[in-house]
């Protein structure tokens, strides 16, 4: 520890030739596994998250973002390289990130940023390509072998996060900085401290093996192919749960921006938040859920933008934004021009308010257990799905069809109707997945036994 402070000093007060104090400061948090429609800036009838909900009144609510994929790694590396998975190459455990692909991060730092990441989960280890273009890059993540998910006590939460993001900065940092946090608390098992637990189940009891993966894996899909339906009052507590994980999360970052902000580290700050993906909570017969659908509840992430000086305060935009928007609008607004190799566009434009209204259309897909690819405008929805390994018990179907307007719940397929839509989002779809790239040679990841096995255990081969 001593060691990392000390070489952290050497950045903080050395020399750093190319730093450009006119930028901006970024901050940019991902919560993992937050649906959009359980915070209270976006609806939800619980107050899961008043520190979101004041930095949404102060910025600008995209209502309608989306991720790129539908778990961790993949979605949070279309993020970073402002790329669709298919685009980025990294769509499965085993993969990394091509030397030849630019990140977020590098180009802020070629631009004279201070950078400095704090990630919670394996799946955002240096080794991807995550930790490229930062000055500190620090990894809590558990050990290869208590990575399972029921091992809720191996995982950082929240609060530990928050103390190890102030202490790696110190005292403050030089502008212009940019500071990417992770937060992994709503994620499986659902075990926040006892007051958020009793939040929103004043009934709840001691007990949090309730929450746990090992309790609610006979109700997740991909794991049984008729997973039991979890039984109503039980999904009623576990909500209660994941939203108490949602609030613990929301106060800890309260807790993150005071100690920033007595730091001066929110002075001609941008800050953004968003998500890597949502949460199955029974909306479709499965609990879990991320990592191989791709209905709504797994793609609709909040997106929060707040700009220094609170301009455009409780700005809400309708027009459906995508996760691989966020890096480009970074950059636009830090005066840096996006590389060529960005799928993503920059998002200031829809502050104009005299600017056309545009038509929105996101692009989703997941190589995670099966192969599937989504389309979603306004209205309409179009998945494609594959099976892809032969150890999952869980046949798909090959197309789904939803008119949103009618069934904003994705429950009615009306592929193979005569709606005149299916066909336009089939050309949609169909375009999007040939614009694959031919330069996305990604590395093949060294992989102890260890994670091998879990791999394995999961149903990936060794060439996935
Ligand atoms: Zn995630």
């Amino acid at each position: 520890m001593k060691c990392r402070l000390g070489i952290l000093a050497l950045f903080l007060c050395g020399c750093s030739g190319d730093a450009n104090p006119g930028r901006p400061n970024i901050i940019l948090i991902s919560v993992d596994t937050l649906r959009a429609d359980h915070l209270g800036c976006y609806d939800y009838g619980r107050d899961t998250s008043p520190f979101l909900d004041s930095l949404a009144a102060d910025g600008v609510v995209f209502e309608n973002a989306f991720a790129q994929s539908s778990w961790t790694l993949a979605s949070h590396m279309s993020l970073f390289t402002a790329r669709y998975p298919h685009n980025h190459g990294v769509e499965t455990p085993s993969r990394s990130l091509s030397a030849n692909v630019p990140t977020l991060t590098e180009i802020l730092k070629t631009h004279g940023y201070h950078t400095f990441g704090f990630v919670t989960w394996a799946f955002l280890e240096s080794a991807y390509g995550f930790g490229r273009g930062f000055d500190l890059y620090r990894q809590f993540v558990p050990a290869p072998d208590k990575r399972d998910v029921e091992h809720a006590e191996h995982v950082t939460r929240a609060d530990q996060a928050v103390d190890a993001i102030l202490e790696g900065l110190g005292d403050g940092v030089r502008s212009p900085f940019f500071l990417f946090a992770h937060l992994f608390d709503p994620h499986l098992d659902y075990a926040p401290p006892a007051e958020h637990v009793r939040r929103f189940d004043p009934q709840a009891s001691e007990d949090l093996t309730l929450g746990m993966h090992t309790t609610l894996q006979p109700y997740i899909l991909p794991i049984h192919e008729e997973p039991e339906r979890i039984p109503p009052a039980m999904l009623q507590r576990v909500t209660a749960l994941y939203d108490g994980e949602i609030h613990f999360t929301d106060t800890q970052l309260a807790r993150l921006f005071e100690a920033l902000r007595k730091r001066d580290m929110l002075e001609d700050t941008l800050i953004v938040v968003t998500s890597d993906h949502g949460e199955e909570l029974d909306d479709h017969g499965s609990m879990e859920g991320h990592g191989w659908t791709l209905y709504d509840e797994i793609l609709h992430v909040p997106l929060i933008v707040k700009f220094p000086d609170n301009s455009h305060a409780g700005t809400r935009i309708q027009t459906i934004v995508e996760g691989i928007d966020i890096a480009p609008t970074i950059l636009e607004f830090a005066g840096i021009e996006a590389p060529g190799s960005f799928d993503g566009k920059s998002l200031l434009a829809f502050l104009d308010p005299t600017a056309a209204p545009s038509e929105g259309r996101t692009f989703s897909s997941s190589e995670r257990f099966l192969s599937r690819w989504s389309v979603r405008t306004e209205r309409y929805k179009l998945i494609r799905s594959q099976r892809k390994t032969p150890r999952l018990p869980y046949e798909p179907p090959p197309f789904e069809f939803f008119d949103l307007a009618v069934d904003p719940g994705e429950n009615l397929n009306l592929y193979g109707t005569r709606n005149p839509q299916i066909r336009v989002l089939q050309a949609y779809l169909d375009a999007w997945i040939s614009t694959r790239r031919q330069d996305v040679a990604t590395e093949k990841m060294e992989l102890d036994e260890a994670q091998r096995n879990r791999l394995r255990a999961l149903g990936y081969s060794d060439e996935d």
